[in-house]
């Protein structure tokens, strides 16, 4: 048994893990991501996260999402390149592309035939993913699938979501206590979403400094996944690309609501105040 190990993410824990991009990159060394998710009435999540995972630095983003999202995301995000499969919801996740990340999850929703089709893309998964929200209940519901998910890959539930993934807890204690098994057990990191994110990866845990209420806001959880795979797509192993990437997310709140208040700051403000949040830990 490994001793814990407890660690507050400030700024020189920031500096220790963030790598500036190197003046020779060229779009094939940034890495390409993958985004998968999506369904009707919830295609403004797949565009934010692919749009946020481009935002972290990747040097490609794609988006795998079904027909009726097609327009949509082309016309938002013309950055992105589009993959489609089904009308209304994905029924089959296949594709000859070889991303260096994928993130899966946003929007995309519970329907049979997803399920079905995260089962079969899962059994053949070989870089690390970022699970998030439908998908992420999809595994909740059908725990035997985790062992399919690629080594240095991150769940990251949100409160609802997590209690789906460990059982009710008794206390703070007994749920850190809970989530460091589990991240034991599947070899897996987690990112704990709250008013106060905490990351763990086996018996490490990573304490988050940044954020704030201003993102108690549809979607930025969406762009988290996004920021999150496009920073594994850079090469980040999971840990360093939660624990960069949930900074990143809460310092663009931090330094937004001081423009844009607490109440008008939006999921896409997130992505917007990415690059100042760059900046900042430059
Ligand atoms: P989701 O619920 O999946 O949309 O994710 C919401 C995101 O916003 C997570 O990254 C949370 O950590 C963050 N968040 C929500 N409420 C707060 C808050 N009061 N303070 C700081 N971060 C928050
Ligand atoms: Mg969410």
């Amino acid at each position: 048994d490994t001793p814990s190990y407890y660690e507050f993410i400030d700024s020189h824990q920031i500096e220790k893990r963030y790598r500036p991009i190197k003046p020779h990159a060229h779009k094939g060394t940034q890495g390409h991501a993958l985004i998968i998710g999506g369904s009707y009435g919830k295609i403004g999540a797949v565009c934010l996260s692919a749009k946020a995972a481009l935002k972290s630095g990747c040097g490609l983003v794609t988006a795998y999402l079904p027909k009726c999202g097609y327009e949509i995301i082309q016309s938002s995000f013309p950055e992105a390149m589009a993959l489609t499969d089904g009308d209304e919801h994905i029924t089959k996740i296949g594709f000859e592309l070889q991303p260096k990340a994928v993130g899966l999850g946003p929007g995309i929703g519970q329907h049979p035939e997803t399920q079905q089709a995260i089962h079969d893309f899962l059994k053949l998964a070989t870089v690390p993913m970022v699970i998030d929200a439908d998908a992420l209940n999809i595994l909740s519901y059908n725990k035997e699938w985790l062992e399919h998910l690629p080594e240095n890959s991150i769940l990251t539930p949100h409160p609802k979501e997590l209690e789906r993934l460990l059982g009710k807890w008794d206390n703070d204690f007994d749920k850190l206590e809970k989530a460091k098994a589990f991240s034991t057990q599947y070899k897996l990191v987690i990112v704990a979403k709250d008013a106060h994110t905490f990351i763990v990866n086996g018996n490490s845990v990573y304490i988050n400094s940044t954020g704030n209420a201003a993102l108690a806001t549809g979607g930025t959880g969406d762009v988290l996944t996004g920021i999150i795979t496009g920073l594994l797509a850079q090469g980040y192993v999971a840990a360093d690309a939660a624990v960069l990437g949930v900074y990143l997310h809460g310092l663009t709140a931090d330094i937004a609501v001081t423009e844009t208040g607490h109440q008008a700051f939006t999921a896409s403000d997130v992505i917007n105040y990415l690059g100042k949040a760059y900046l900042k830990i430059e």
